[in-house]
């Protein structure tokens, strides 16, 4: 999304699968090739050592988080990779500002971060929730776009991808997930009241995105009906990214060419 442009999220489709020209079975070929490259940069990535990838995914509940971290980093080396997920702020993290949890999980060198939701959820949950006034929340995009300059300036590339679900879409993975056994653990209580609240929730959406959609830190926004095609997006942006990064394995320090090991 580029900084500032306004966005209609009725008008975006998010069965939307044409830059892929609508094949499912080129899409994940292309996947399995993807998995591949993402193998070895990340470990280059490790090796390297002077740069960071934070990714951030945000969703509607059930708009796919969990699926595309696990389809998109299997195969990955875990060490090096690193998975946040942030839930109702606890006593201690409501205590404090809204950065506070969630500085400690941003990426060191060499390493790639997920965060399964973010900072992002402080702007509109609390909006849509009426949990706290306007100027609150309102102050945030701000804090964050300063936010994310910060890690961008000091090394870390932050990787935004909105994944925009349909009403449909997630009522039938809602009823999934009462219906089938292996899905009951992931239906929250939480997820009637918000599926009630799906106009308020598009509508922060759609004053979130334009606002924290920076030159330095742009939101992907990424048609996610499909899954094939939500991880065939989410995994080209990243290996695209890390192959720009001019990434060099270490060479040998001076001091040891030349030793014998006995
Ligand atoms: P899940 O990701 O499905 O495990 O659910 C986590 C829950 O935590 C969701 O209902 C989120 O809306 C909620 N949550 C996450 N961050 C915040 C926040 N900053 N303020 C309020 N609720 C939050
Ligand atoms: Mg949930």
């Amino acid at each position: 999304m580029r900084p500032g442009a306004r966005v209609r999220l009725d008008r975006c489709d998010p069965d939307d699968t044409s830059a892929v020209h609508g094949s499912k079975r080129r899409a994940e070929g292309e996947c399995d090739r993807l998995a591949g490259r993402l193998k070895h940069l990340q470990e280059l990535l490790y090796a390297d050592h002077r740069r960071s990838i934070l990714i951030v995914l945000t969703a509607i509940d059930a708009g796919g988080k969990d699926g595309t971290i696990q389809h998109v980093f299997e195969g990955v080396n875990p060490q090096g990779v690193s998975v946040a997920h942030f839930r109702v702020p606890t006593a201690d993290e409501a205590a404090h500002d809204f950065l506070w949890r969630i500085h400690p999980h941003t990426p060191g060198k060499g390493e790639i971060a997920i965060f399964n939701r973010s900072h992002y959820e402080d702007v509109f949950v609390p909006r849509v929730e009426r949990l706290v006034p306007r100027h609150v929340w309102h102050h945030r995009y701000r804090m964050i776009n300063e936010f994310e300059r910060t890690l961008v300036l000091e090394g870390t590339t932050v990787l935004k991808f909105f994944l925009h679900i349909s009403e449909d879409e997630q009522k039938a993975r809602l009823r999934e997930r009462l219906n089938d056994p292996t899905k009951h653990w992931k239906f929250s209580a939480a997820d009637v009241p918000t599926r009630r609240l799906w106009p308020e929730y598009q509508a922060a959406f759609e004053e979130m995105l334009p606002r924290t959609s920076t030159r330095w830190a742009p939101w992907y926004l990424v048609p996610a009906n499909k899954k094939w095609f939500r991880d065939w997006v989410v995994s080209t942006v990243l290996v695209e990214t890390l192959e720009a990064m001019d990434l060099r394995w270490p060479p040998l320090p001076a001091a040891w060419k030349g030793v014998e090991i006995r």
